[in-house]
């Protein structure tokens, strides 16, 4: 006769609202397992008591048919003693400790609910529909353990239907803590003209007609308050852009779905299993016929979504238009707006109608963008679908806080060994998102029930967040910028060993007192060695430089000709202001407020401007992204280096300047500069490689974003054999950086305990 055991499993990683539990019991059943499970905050505990030989395939199944947004990190499995239990049950939630679980991102509505949205007469064409396998999470949590009480749903009490399906163990919806139907749960109003409209059906059917006459509409989205128009209205799309302010950035489209969005956009295997993942972000494609909206701006770049609320989906049964603009709705650097009041105020007197609904948003977050690159996804903006996801770590992280850097912000905290970074805040010169930063910091403290005993900040000494750091009153290391996009990349990649850091970007603070932003460095988590960079440059008028990228034009040209350049027959020469020109040459001559530079980024903004393809930038990176735009594929040569002086770009800007005046097509141009960039960084890896016998090599800094830069790079050390990392599940750019700062830390503080 089979003996009867019982077994104890602890399960960590992402379980918690994510259907698991559900999934857990079923599989249950299956097995004819009695038992128990129950979510702690520091993980999920279950009991299972049966037949010595069946519990083993139980276990196999849990490891291996877990719900799709969950992730198993640890299973730990004990003895336990058997207490003839006769069923299997969901206990109550238990708070045990200051440890704490996953929280689930949120997930886009899974298709399971999008059939009952037609079958279940409860939930007929019902917009918030949502079961244990999607729907809100992050966006509506309050606090720990993952219960309906700590959320925004707390509010709604559930009917009789949705109380029965929550407690019936077999159901999908069982223990789904958003659980609701037209009867008990949210629901949305529609405000214009100074009428409300709160029938549904009559919401669709005005919303349908404002986009079809060209109107913008506020509705309010998982994260944040999006506006909406029809992308093909070229009118529209225009006011939106005016609406924005000072936006002079491309807008994202979502389209009703896959093949409207291939019309556009060439769209590979990678792209559309990142299109359809339960993340649903934003995914920046190469377009392939101009959207006649105008939403591009002359990129050669798309940014395009599916639908991932039940709304959305609902909108697009009614509609005539195959795609929307779907952008964050906030103003020139504030944050997204998440409440009604907010968007019933600030919002209304813009926009033509508001849609909003009555469940309150916790936890802000703008929709996430990824760029497939070298056939992987690459997350450039990490907000919805990610957070608050960790990244486990192999060291001690707990009790950290780093700042971050200023522009494109996230924070991360440290846990155990898991570091969380948040979503992402934005640029925190401005005062709301400032706000937004120190608020986002007390509840991660709260939610993660973490009290910061150390801080990593920035060696920038005016960073916003480094100020910040040093305010808290408690140990504070300083990490260099580069050393932390470095560190961040390896944290994602388990490294902790010596390797060959490549960071390219537009500013970083140096150690020598420069702007950094091309560095060669030699780095573990403990140190780095600056090994080469790209030539200094000055940046006539300092931070002015960013929005006027034909300053930066100008100080390449000083550097390569002299005063001489004065005379060179160029458009860009010729189409700026005489009184300027003499002002910025003199300043540059007598180096008066002309700060010294190796970025990358600024590199690419001074030939954005020489071949005029941008002289003023309306928004951050927009010459580098002009430049990568032009670019003419199937290009092999490039421009010779100086002999010698691999790192000194005045050689090749010449040849620009000889390639213009011989009419050489910009998009050429723009191809042989780009493969002298990636020449430059693999002939110095090279020589690095040589010298050390280091064949890991990490990419990291925004100007890896450039699509052709990495894969140009990446295929190039491929090729020699040595092993190139780029970073996927966290930014490349600054919104990562905050996870390297975390890690330089933890390694500082592990080798001062010793
Ligand atoms: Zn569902
Ligand atoms: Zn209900
Ligand atoms: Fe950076």
């Amino acid at each position: 006769m089979n003996e009867t055991i019982a077994l104890l499993i602890r399960v960590q990683g992402r379980v918690q609202g994510v259907g698991f539990r559900p999934f857990v019991y079923r599989l249950a059943t299956h097995h004819r397992i009695n038992g128990w499970i129950m979510n702690r905050n520091d993980a999920v505990m279950i009991k299972i008591e049966g037949e010595a030989d069946r519990l083993p395939f139980f276990v196999e199944d849990l490891r291996n048919h877990a719900p799709v947004a969950a992730q198993i990190d640890e299973i730990t499995v004990d003895n336990d003693f058997p207490e003839n239990l006769h069923d299997f049950r969901i206990l109550d939630s238990q708070d045990l400790s200051d440890d704490t679980s996953e929280i689930s991102p949120d997930i886009a509505v899974c298709p399971d609910c999008l059939d009952d949205l037609k079958k279940q007469p409860c939930r007929l064409d019902y917009p918030f529909i949502n079961c244990t396998n999607c729907g809100p999470r992050f966006s509506i949590i309050r606090d720990f353990p993952y219960d309906r009480n700590k959320t925004t749903m707390s509010n709604f009490s559930m009917c009789r239907t949705c109380r029965t399906e929550y407690d019936t163990m077999s159901d999908r919806r069982f223990h789904a803590q958003p659980i609701a139907c037209n009867a008990c749960g949210p629901q949305y109003t529609l405000h214009a003209g100074g009428r409300k409209e709160e029938d549904f059906a009559a919401i669709l059917s005005a919303v349908v007609s404002f986009i079809g006459e060209g109107k913008i509409i506020a509705v309010k989205g998982l994260g944040g308050f999006h506006l909406m128009c029809d992308a093909h209205n070229h009118h529209a799309v225009t006011r939106l852009r005016a609406v924005k302010k000072r936006e002079g950035k491309p807008f994202a489209v979502m389209f009703r779905d896959l093949p409207s969005a291939r019309e556009y956009a060439r769209v590979s295997e990678e792209e559309t299993a990142a299109l359809e993942s339960w993340i649903r972000p934003i995914v920046l494609l190469e377009s392939k016929k101009k959207m006649p909206g105008g939403v591009c701006l002359g990129l050669n770049t798309l940014g395009a979504f599916l639908p991932y609320m039940p709304f959305h989906y609902l909108l697009f049964e009614k509609l005539d238009t195959d795609a929307l603009v779907l952008t964050s709705g906030n103003f020139a650097g504030e944050p997204i707006v998440i409440d009604n009041d907010a968007a019933l105020g600030t919002l209304r007197t813009e926009v033509d109608a508001v849609l909003t609904y009555n469940r309150d948003i916790f936890n802000r977050s703008d929709d996430s963008v990824v760029r497939v690159i070298g056939g992987k996804d690459r997350v450039t903006r990490r907000s919805r679908g990610y957070v608050p996801s960790p990244v486990r770590v192999s060291m001690d992280v707990d009790g950290i806080l780093a700042t971050g850097a200023e522009l494109s912000n996230c924070f991360c905290i440290g846990k155990g060994n898991h570091a969380i970074l948040s979503q992402h805040i934005g640029d925190l010169k401005n005062a709301e998102t400032y706000a937004f930063y120190t608020e986002t910091i007390g509840r991660f403290q709260k939610l993660y029930r973490m009290n910061p005993s150390l801080l990593a900040v920035d060696m920038h000494p005016d960073y916003l967040s480094t100020r910040y750091g040093e305010d808290q009153g408690v140990a504070v290391i300083g990490v260099q910028h580069h050393h932390a996009h470095i560190a961040a990349c390896m944290a994602e990649y388990g490294l902790d060993e010596s390797v060959i850091g490549v960071c390219f970007d537009g500013t970083g603070y140096g150690t020598d007192g420069n702007i950094w932003g091309s560095e060669f460095m030699i780095a573990g988590l403990d140190d780095f060695r600056r090994y080469a960079h790209f030539d200094y440059m000055q940046l006539p008028g300092g931070d002015k430089v960013s929005a006027e990228t034909w300053r930066t034009g100008l100080s390449l040209l000083f550097k390569a000709y002299g005063r001489d350049f004065l005379n060179l027959d160029l458009p860009f020469v010729r189409n700026l202001d005489k009184k300027v020109i003499t002002l910025v040459t003199e300043a540059l001559e007598k180096r008066i407020n002309t700060p010294l530079s190796s970025g990358c980024g600024r590199l690419f903004d001074g030939v954005a401007a020489i071949t005029g393809l941008c002289t003023h930038a309306s928004f951050h990176a927009e010459g580098p992204m002009r430049l990568e735009s032009a670019l003419a594929h199937g290009i092999s040569d490039r421009y010779e280096a100086d002999k010698g002086k691999p790192m000194c770009f005045d050689s090749i800007i010449r040849q620009i300047v000889q390639d213009l005046m011989q009419k050489t097509p910009v998009p050429v141009i723009s191809a042989r500069f780009h493969n002298s960039i990636i020449w430059a960084i693999f002939e110095t890896v090279g020589k690095m490689r040589h010298e050390t016998g280091i064949t890991k090599v990490v990419l990291t800094g925004g100007s890896f974003q450039n699509k052709y830069l990495a894969e140009g790079i990446i295929s190039l050390l491929s090729r020699e054999e040595m092993k190139p990392y780029l970073a996927s599940k966290i930014p490349c750019n600054d919104g990562g950086i905050a996870l390297g700062q975390l890690m330089v830390a933890a390694r500082q503080r592990e080798k001062t305990k010793k």
